[in-house]
């Protein structure tokens, strides 16, 4: 297989699911239990809590771990907003149209609860813009959500520079507006320093980079206003209920150490393929489009439209050549629906509902991508063969 999906998943590095193995075996007490078992489990997750807080440059007590990226998404949001609401500092909150849905489900569920939520636009490139977020801010707002890469073009959003313009806000209005990234396309590319982003919450979901699915990260600034979304037991410092899932934090602290490590030169050695993929694709198929921007972008990340054909159809004659990629519209009551975020980036529907979104990981090789540029073409020109110029 070439698995050029990485965006989807990644596959769990060894190191992460070898940490693993222990707690999915002999070491299965529950870290709550205070006997021998138990007490090792819960050393082993203090253990992964302060070697996450490493990776981020935040303090062990500001990591939460949650069953993955859509709850620590949805637990920033409804948990933030709500306390902030219960503090009488208002019930506004900014968004992007181009956020994934877990942020942007869960900012229409704040809606239902009687939030208002202005949901920011971005340009053609996939980019949002300061002056739209700084336009949006009013007294009552007190969240923004940005993310910091796209996962659908692999842009990247300016959240440093959001976090400073809130800063500036909040020394001219004194008026605190707090800041929420899902970071979760980001860890194998970008060093994350919460820090550096200036950010109150950040999201991470662990199988995105060689951890295991069903795990996540919060990162939640100390003394941030938060209500917990899971009520139960006293776990994670009461802000999430619920038995720890041990392997899962386990292989995720490994997991994100490893991705941490080397991101530039990773960045570098995945970005020459990824130029490679789209040179190749473009020479034999000039009418293919690029979706959003190729600087300022995730260095894995390819997102082409092959005007004149539904991305489904060429998504499974790949499946068929042992190539796995992305179709960037999704199939809901027999109607394709376009990607939200190329419709917010003004990409036409016919051209939405014909893109591919390859994105590539520390695993693919020179050697994929040479097949795979034989095979997009190849595979296209059998869907449209009045289009391909070149002979595959
Ligand atoms: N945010 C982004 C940017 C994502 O790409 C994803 C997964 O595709 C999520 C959130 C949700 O993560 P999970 O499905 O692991 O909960």
């Amino acid at each position: 297989m070439i698995y050029l999906d990485h965006a989807a998943t990644t596959p769990v590095h060894p190191r992460a699911r070898e940490a693993m193995l222990p707690f999915l075996g002999p070491e299965f007490g529950n870290p709550s239990g205070l006997y021998a078992v138990g007490r090792r489990a819960q050393a082993a997750v203090d253990d992964a809590r302060r070697r996450v807080a490493t990776c981020l440059g935040a303090r062990p007590s500001e990591i939460l771990f949650t069953s993955g990226g859509t709850e620590s998404i949805n637990s920033a949001l409804i948990g933030i907003a709500y306390a902030m609401r219960r503090a009488s500092a208002g019930n506004h909150i900014i968004t992007t149209q181009i956020e994934h849905h877990a942020g942007l489900h869960a900012a229409q569920f704040l809606e239902e609860l009687g939030f208002d939520v202005t949901y920011v636009g971005c340009d053609d490139r996939g980019h949002v813009s300061l002056a739209e977020i700084e336009a949006a801010l009013r007294p009552e707002t007190v969240l923004a959500s940005v993310m910091l890469a796209n996962n659908e073009v692999g842009t990247l959003q300016p959240v440093a520079e959001v976090a400073s313009l809130l800063r500036d806000y909040a020394r001219r209005q004194q008026h605190r507006v707090l800041l929420h990234t899902d970071a979760v396309q980001a860890p194998e590319w970008l060093g994350i320093d919460v820090d550096r982003l200036g950010v109150d919450a950040l999201s991470l979901s662990s199988h995105k980079f060689g951890g295991p699915k069903g795990s996540g990260v919060l990162f939640l600034r100390r003394a941030t206003p938060f209500r917990q979304l899971l009520h139960g037991g006293g776990q994670e410092s009461q802000k999430r209920a619920g038995t720890e899932n041990v392997a899962g934090i386990a292989g995720t602290a490994v997991a994100l150490e490893l991705a941490s490590a080397g991101t530039r030169e990773r960045s570098a050695r995945v970005l020459a393929l990824r130029d490679a993929l789209r040179d190749g694709i473009l020479a034999a198929v000039p009418d293919a489009l690029v979706n959003g921007c190729q600087q300022d972008c995730l260095p894995n990340n390819l997102n082409i439209s092959f005007p004149g054909i539904e991305s489904e159809s060429l998504v499974a004659a790949l499946d068929a050549r042992g190539i796995a990629a992305s179709s960037g519209s999704a199939c809901s009551n027999s109607t394709w629906e376009p990607s939200h975020v190329l419709m917010a980036m003004g990409v036409p529907i016919r051209r939405a509902v014909a893109s591919l979104r390859f994105s590539l990981g520390e695993s693919t090789t020179e050697a994929d991508i040479a097949t795979a540029i034989t095979a997009i073409p190849e595979e296209f020109a059998r869907l449209r063969p009045s289009a391909l110029v070149t002979a595959g």
